[in-house]
């Protein structure tokens, strides 16, 4: 249609509507989209000016914004009765899930299907935000009828950009470095994103990891509407490597076993739909490969697990992609064409969903029916004991839940139940400050998949890790049982008080609330003491790495000292104890010189080019975000500039470090180390630091394929089954038990075992004389998750957790990830440990 006819045609519709202001994207932007990029300032404008000019049936929210200011939106469209009915509708939709807190009965019969459509979670997959402005106008363009009649049942969901930062970060370097033309060979330099890259969000996380978890700013607010609407349909929009054609529903194996009969049915009714379009183009497409249903924090699991039919489409030529690319088959990729495929399929989605509207509202209604009345899976109940050592560990587990709309509450009575830490059955009886969490509540789905001891997996070639059990993530004790215990109120949040002291305190040592306080204390040029044996004062015990907190060098705050060290443990909700005398009932007296200074460390990390930005990302927004603690980033082609005598701690995360090979700059490293530097290293970093001849040496492999011979034609592939052929040598992310020496720094504030989470086969030999065994795996150490059998051999016996000292430094050897995407909670206590405590 030309411009003169289009306008007129709008003119026309205007009059008769009323929204003779209402402009199309191209009208509005002055470009044809899909020509170029659009920031994602003008995307949030173009947004705004459907809502003002269409208001009868679009209505625009801002939820949030991002970390660098960017606004989070979300848009609603529908027929006009529906937007003028559109909390009716929430709430109903609430109520046929049965998450509403009335009493109302739901209301089945014509409620609209609700599809929402998530675009562009990574930043650097660009097309989809620019198909999102061709799918608003699309539902809004006055002389489209067939999208009115979809409306009529359907209200659609429209986030136009999940990360919006990560977006810009990629398009304003896009735009900065592409010429007049744009250049479609893959190695012009357009092609080739400098580092971190625009897929993560400002801390460099992948949004599409974080759905259950939440660690991010943007998933928070976006969950927080998600589960005020829970949509029966949830798009998440992506892009592949640029030689992958389309990818949409229905999904790859393995699908976790909760997902229904009806939800699988449905990705193919989904998946036709959306191929009909695709053939009628002649565009090329895949499905049932590569993308699994499992691990519970993406936008297509999460989604399933609360009822939904969660799905992820690819388009081809993220990243990579450009305005324009050659591929491997001589054919010139388009922006035009990805936001194109984008555009399809989200119509495609909306007019299915509409044809199935009664059927997605009646099936979604028995969805959360069998959740309360018989609870998803084996399991009935899961139990997590109340332990005052755990009370943080518990607290931030049961923030986790409350984030997931998962309902829990105190117990009574007793059971009998897998004890995740035994893995026996044993019986239990419950008390005071006992959680009870029910299999029977609208998110069994949830409940199930987060808590199930062991997954069962039907393939084990799967995109993720597979075991993420809470009681394992967060360090509790708990038992998942058969017997079904209901959960009475939800417990009190408990807030401390603390009292006066005028001698000194003592502050256990229990979990990151308490790092919050001391960071909180040392900020302020408090010096804080650690004792490191238990001991016991004025009738109380304490148990290693107990802070104790004394006028001693802290004179200078005179009267304020106690005002200010209570205000930061009564900020971070942590108990302090006040006593009365140094000399203690039994263990080491607080002159002893088995009680430690502890001084504020001066913390630096590298970061930059040859460093893994989601790494070094959750290493900076743990500091910055959680225990809110200053670390200087250093680009590691820096370190030359850097100051090393202000710099007490250097992080390094997972990264090539070339200047270990180079005499100048390694000589820098080894002399600060000598000098009382002391060093964090983390995953890949031991790898470069054993590389380097640094003391920690890799297990070497023994070879079990010889031994007993049979294995003698494991040489002999079969060409089908080559993409299968790596797994018996991969983990994809398991629990392993790992056996602690907690009289050690690194271990305080943990039992003498610790659950990690192993995602890859690096296994260090235990170090001799000059070194810390701290964490361990024995044999048989493994809990859950899926492990390759020529893996099981390897992973025992060896090192993970280690400390050498190295002249008046150290450095500490963190092999697994302990900051995991942020949500293994239990690993950041020991990432503390080695950062303020090792080596004080
Ligand atoms: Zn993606």
């Amino acid at each position: 249609m030309g411009r003169k006819l289009l306008l007129s045609v709008l003119l026309v519709a205007g009059c008769v509507s009323g929204w003779s202001q209402l402009k199309s994207p191209d009208d509005f932007l002055g470009y044809k989209v899909g020509s170029r990029y659009t920031p994602h300032w003008k995307i949030a404008g173009y947004f705004n000016h459907v809502a003002a000019n269409a208001s009868s049936i679009v209505k625009l929210q801002q939820y949030g914004q991002t970390n660098e200011g960017r606004p989070l939106l979300l848009t609603f469209v529908s027929s006009a009765e529906n937007i003028r009915n559109l909390e009716q509708i929430r709430m109903n939709n609430l109520r046929l899930a049965n998450l509403a807190r009335d009493r109302a009965a739901a209301i089945e019969e014509n409620a609209p299907a609700i599809v929402w459509l998530s675009y562009n979670v990574h930043g650097n997959e660009t097309s989809s935000s620019e198909a999102a402005l061709m799918t608003i106008w699309a539902l809004v363009d006055p002389s489209n009828a067939r999208t009115k009649e979809w409306l009529k049942n359907t209200v659609v969901v429209i986030d136009p950009c999940i990360n919006p930062d990560g977006r810009d970060r990629y398009v304003n370097w896009f735009n900065s470095v592409v010429g007049k033309n744009t250049d479609p060979k893959i190695y012009a330099r357009e092609h080739r994103e400098p580092w971190p890259g625009g897929r993560t969000n400002h801390y460099n996380f992948d949004l599409n990891r974080d759905w259950a978890w939440q660690t991010q700013l943007e998933s928070r607010q976006r969950i927080v509407q998600y589960n005020q609407w829970m949509p029966q349909i949830h798009v998440d929009y992506h892009e592949q490597g640029i030689n992958q054609p389309y990818y949409f529903a229905p999904a790859a194996q393995p699908y976790h076993e909760v997902i229904t009969p009806f939800q699988r049915e449905f990705q193919v009714a989904i998946g036709k739909n959306n191929a009909k379009y695709f053939d009628q183009n002649g565009w090329l497409y895949f499905t049932k490969e590569i993308f699994d249903l499992f691990y519970p924090s993406y936008g297509d699991t999460y989604p399933t697990y609360n009822g939904a039919i969660g799905m992820t489409y690819e388009q081809g030529g993220g990243g990579a992609g450009g305005a324009a690319v050659l591929n491997d088959e001589g054919d010139t990729l388009t922006l035009m064409d990805r936001a194109t495929h984008h555009f399809t399929t989200s119509l495609a989605t909306i007019e299915v969903s509409s044809q199935n509207a009664s059927k997605l509202i009646k099936e979604f209604r028995k969805y959360f029916n069998d959740a309360v009345s018989a609870g998803i899976g084996e399991y009935k109940t899961y139990v997590v004991k109340n332990n005052p050592k755990n009370n943080e560990r518990i607290a931030s587990l049961l923030e986790l839940l409350d984030k997931n709309g998962i309902q829990y509450g105190s117990g009574s009575g007793a059971g009998k139940g897998f004890n995740y830490h035994t893995g026996k059955e044993e019986a239990f009886t419950l008390s005071s400050g006992d959680i009870v969490i029910s299999a029977l509540q609208p998110r069994s789905a949830m409940v199930k998949v987060l808590f199930e001891p062991k997954s069962k997996l039907v393939d084990s070639a799967t995109y993720d890790i597979t075991a993420w059990a809470l009681p394992y993530v967060y360090g509790v004790d708990a038992y998942a049982s058969r017997d079904r215990i209901n959960a009475g109120a939800t417990p009190a949040k408990t807030k401390v008080t603390n009292d006066n002291t005028s001698y000194g305190y003592v502050l256990p040592w229990n979990g990151l609330q308490t790092v919050k306080a001391v960071g909180q204390m040392l900020k302020k040029g408090i010096l804080l003491r650690y004792a490191e044996q238990p001991f016991e004062v004025n009738g109380q015990k304490f148990d290693r790495g107990s802070i104790i907190i004394l006028r001693t060098a802290n004179t200078s705050f005179g009267n304020n000292l106690w005002t200010e060290v209570r205000k930061a443990a009564d900020d971070n909700n942590v108990q302090l104890y006040p006593v009365t005398t140094g000399f203690v009932d039994k263990g080491y007296d607080f002159g002893s010189g088995r009680v430690h200074p502890l001084k504020a460390p001066r913390v630096a990390m590298f970061t930059g080019e040859g460093i893994s930005a989601n790494d070094a990302g959750e290493v900076w927004h743990f500091f910055e975000q959680q225990i809110d603690y200053p670390v200087t980033l250093i680009n590691v082609n820096d370190m030359g500039r850097a100051n090393w005598n202000e710099i007490d701690v250097l992080v390094m995360p997972t990264g090539n470090y070339r200047f270990l090979n180079e005499k100048s700059s390694a000589d820098i490293f080894r002399d600060w180390i000598n000098k009382g530097g002391r060093v964090v290293a983390l995953e890949g970093a031991v790898g470069a630091l054993s590389r380097a001849d640094f003391g920690i040496k890799p297990k070497k492999d023994d070879d079990g394929d010889k031994k007993d011979g049979k294995d003698d034609y494991n040489a002999l592939r079969v060409f089908e089954n080559r993409e299968r052929d790596y797994i018996p040598g991969t983990t994809p992310g398991s629990i392993y038990k790992v056996e602690l020496d907690n009289s050690h720094p690194l271990a305080f504030g943990y039992p003498n075992y610790y659950y990690t989470l192993k995602l890859d086969d690096v296994i260090y030999d235990f170090m001799k004389d000059r070194g810390w065994n701290v964490g361990v795996i024995k044999k048989d150490n493994q809990v859950a998750g899926f492990v390759g059998n020529k893996l099981k051999d390897r992973l025992k016996d060896g090192l993970l957790f280690a400390v050498q000292p190295m002249g008046n430094g150290s450095i500490t050897y963190l092999t697994d990830n302990l900051l995991f995407r942020n949500f293994w909670e239990n690993g950041k206590l020991m990432f503390c440990n080695a950062v303020f405590l090792v080596g004080q």
